[in-house]
């Protein structure tokens, strides 16, 4: 990681240090961070000749070398000061809150801008919809390209910026053309390489952030940061983790609640933790609970399913989904959780 002197390198400059190394078998990867642009070298960086001939420009201020699989999400990365902004809050700075239902229903869509209207009331930051859906049941409802429209009118009528599941190229691109801030990677294409790769690319020169929900299976939590590097390598490190429950279930839960892991992830990256307390209970009147609890391990946000009619959803929202009126109490209470802890842990 070659770390410039000034906020980024000129083109001269990231010209004479991709000949040196390329001269090594490598490449130059530059990613945007709020505060400058780091260079990742892209292959083998051990070289010792070609670390001291980059550590001898004058513009370069060090040459960091982090052993870690994920040295761009690692905590100890120069990437720690930066900072992802979405609908008006600062993740780590104020508890950031994102809800609506877990699937639009293309045939009733004023129950969606309702709830669009409801959440945002509520105190949601962003306006999350699923357009299209992975469902174990292949005869299930799938989702419906459709949806996208109801999702932007919905963004519209309330100013909110959405988020919504991509698991293909195409609807990745259809999502980006539409103007989708945030996008996710639901917990069965989390460990998706070529998806990951795929939404890297697209979104490398965009300000669209990505929340990467934690694969179902109970897997590592470096497996769970190396999947955010998968997309970060590409140059946008503007990903954040979503521990939402693994498998296999906690009898009576639809998952393993997995919130208790946020103080873990934090010790080994500087990501952003927003736990999705709905699909890691499964039941709207387990979540409450399962969202304070979280908010006390630290997250940074909540990602919550909430229906202004519950028993009209579709999805998992007659099970799920809380009301408004639960959603704005849960808020209210894990803002309170939130500040007690900004101000006793320092
Ligand atoms: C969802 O958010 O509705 C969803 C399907 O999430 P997950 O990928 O966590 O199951
Ligand atoms: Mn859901």
């Amino acid at each position: 990681m070659i770390l410039p002197k000034s906020n980024r390198l000129t083109p001269e400059q990231i010209a004479e240090v991709t000949s040196i190394v390329s001269e090594f078998g490598c490449s130059i990867q530059p990613i945007v961070g709020a505060v400058r642009t780091i260079y990742a070298i892209v292959g083998d960086e051990r070289d010792e000749l070609m670390i001291n001939r980059l550590e001898g420009l004058d513009y370069v201020e060090r040459i960091d070398r982090i052993q870690s699989p994920f040295k761009l999400m690692d905590r100890r990365s120069d990437l720690a000061s930066h900072r992802i902004t979405i609908g008006g809050v600062t993740l780590g700075e104020e508890l950031a809150v994102i809800a609506g239902q877990c699937t639009i229903d293309p045939k009733n869509p004023n129950y969606f801008l309702e709830t669009a209207v409801a959440v945002k009331e509520a105190g949601a930051h962003v306006l999350r919809g699923g357009v299209w859906k992975p469902r174990t049941n292949p005869y299930s409802f799938q989702g419906d390209s459709k949806s996208i429209e109801i999702l932007m009118e919905a963004s519209r009528v309330t100013g909110l910026p959405v988020d919504t599941e991509v698991m293909d190229e195409e609807q990745l691109h259809v999502a980006l053309e539409a103007g989708v801030q945030m996008l996710q990677v639901g917990a069965r294409n989390a460990l998706n390489y070529s998806l990951l790769r795929s939404i890297g690319r697209a979104v490398a020169r965009r300000s669209t952030i990505v929340l990467l929900k934690r694969s179902l299976h109970m897997g590592s939590l470096s497996e769970f940061i190396s999947a955010a590097e998968y997309i970060a390598a590409f140059g946008n490190p503007n990903v954040i983790l979503c521990p939402r429950g693994t498998a296999p279930a906690l009898d009576g839960y639809r998952n393993q609640p997995d919130e208790s892991i946020t103080p873990l992830l934090k010790e080994k990256t500087w990501a952003p933790v927003v736990v999705d307390p709905s699909h890691s209970v499964g039941r709207a009147s387990y979540v409450p609970a399962c969202a304070l609890a979280a908010v006390a391990y630290g997250a940074d946000g909540l990602c919550i399913e909430a229906h202004v009619e519950p028993s009209h959803g579709i999805g998992d929202d007659p099970k799920q989904a809380l009301t408004p009126a639960v959603l704005a109490e849960t808020v209210a209470q894990a803002k309170q959780i939130w500040a007690l802890r900004h101000s006793a842990v320092t």
